[in-house]
């Protein structure tokens, strides 16, 4: 009787569900990881970004060990993500606005270097500077005094970040996605239930369009026109027809996509269907270790894996074959939404279900890592800022 009180029944676990000492010895790297990557951070001063950098290593490495010892990803994966789409904006807002006194800044301005390193202008970068050698969009990662090698240490890291763990960077670093995931959170049911899967081509239409347009006016033209993220981080001061004009795409993008459809929907419309650096991240799955199979002696075929994507990277003919489409995440939605462990983490070149949980851990160690050096350090950053305003002695 005791044990049928203190025991889980089996069926409720996941396959993965692991002790607590061995979920325990498999997060002990991440924490370490984390404890690493904030030191610097309590080397200097402020109480703030103390307190910032040590919930972040907590909440971090609680979430590691949650995913080690429940065999889930997408679901712990998801509060982590939620909380940077939404933390980051209140703590970029709030220094711009200790800094500058307004979100707006001078179109001028933005193009020609005032404002943060981001990371959706690099594939607008590369035919202006393999034909010219012209960074197009210098902002600061201009080479300065201070940090003379900026543009090279950004771009490689995220080169080399993404070799590893692909379009991953679209469902563990990118705040704008967190944003959208957590619009998509809210209701319990999807309002909107059939969407045309021919939309998860308009982001390679978008894609190719700002590409060869940028190249050719020599200026970021997704950034002046298309980003729905301005509304929520820096925008171009309105003082003319054209950013007026500019402003409204921003306002109405950034509601239409980012928060009215993923509410209806339960998916990350903008990311699915517009976003043109989740289109270029997606090149990259092709050439990673890591992604999602189905195993189709399991598979039964429900379709719950489908419903369950929040980028409409599954179809039933992908199921049927067995693997993803090309804009896979690599979220784990599908693989924690599956009854029949079908859906499995494959480490390519071996054999697809041999060793699951094993492919998952390396991809994870991968992609928490980087989780952890780039959202960690906006989350530590952005508690230290709304600390700052808050009324505390
Ligand atoms: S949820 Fe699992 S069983 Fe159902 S279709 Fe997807 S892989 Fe197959
Ligand atoms: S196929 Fe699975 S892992 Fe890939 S984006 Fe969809 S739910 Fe996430």
């Amino acid at each position: 009787m005791a044990s049928r009180v203190l025991t889980r029944p089996p069926a409720l676990r996941s396959p993965a569900f692991r002790s607590i000492g061995r979920s325990v010895l498999l997060t002990l790297p991440m924490a370490l990881w984390a404890l690493l990557m904030f030191t610097p951070s309590f080397r200097q001063p402020g109480r703030n970004l103390h307190i910032g950098a040590l919930l972040v290593i907590l909440f971090m490495t609680a979430l590691f060990f949650l995913m080690m010892r429940t065999g889930k990803t997408y679901r712990w994966r998801r509060y982590f993500f939620v909380a940077l789409g939404l933390l980051f904006p209140v703590g970029f807002i709030a220094s711009l606005v200790a800094v500058r006194g307004t979100m707006s800044i001078p179109i001028e301005r933005m193009v020609s270097g005032d404002t943060p390193f981001c990371y959706m202008v690099i594939p607008m970068l590369i035919l202006p500077a393999a034909v010219t050698r012209t960074i197009i969009f210098p902002g600061s990662i201009l080479p300065t005094a201070s940090n003379p090698h900026s543009i090279a240490i950004m771009i490689g890291l995220w080169l080399a970040l993404t070799l590893v763990v692909g379009k991953a960077w679209c469902s563990y670093v990118c705040f704008f996605g967190g944003i959208e995931e957590g619009f998509a959170a809210l209701p319990k049911r999807m309002k909107i239930r059939k969407l045309d899967p021919r939309l998860r081509l308009v982001p390679w239409a978008i894609l190719l369009f700002v590409v060869v347009l940028s190249a050719a006016l020599f200026e970021p033209v997704y950034c002046m026109w298309l980003c729905p993220f301005k509304t929520v981080t820096e925008y171009p001061a309105v003082h003319s027809v054209t950013t007026a004009i500019q402003m409204g795409i921003f306002i109405t993008l950034f509601a239409g996509l980012v928060v009215v459809l993923p509410y209806l929907t339960k998916k990350r419309t903008q990311c699915a269907f517009f976003c043109p650096f989740g289109a270029f991240q997606s090149l990259f799955n092709k050439i990673n270790l890591f992604e999602i199979r189905f195993d189709r002696e399991k598979c039964v075929d429900c379709t719950l894996c489908q419903t369950s994507c929040p980028t409409m990277a599954l179809s039933a003919e992908s199921i049927r074959e067995g693997k993803t489409l090309l804009n896979c995440m690599k979220c784990g939605a599908c693989v924690d939404s599956c009854k029949k462990s079908a859906a499995v983490w494959h480490l390519k070149g071996t054999k697809v279900a041999l060793k699951p949980e094993r492919a998952r851990l390396l991809f994870l160690y991968g992609a928490w890592a980087m989780a952890t050096m780039f959202g960690g350090s906006i989350l530590a950053n952005s508690i230290s800022t709304i600390i700052g305003f808050l009324p505390l002695r």
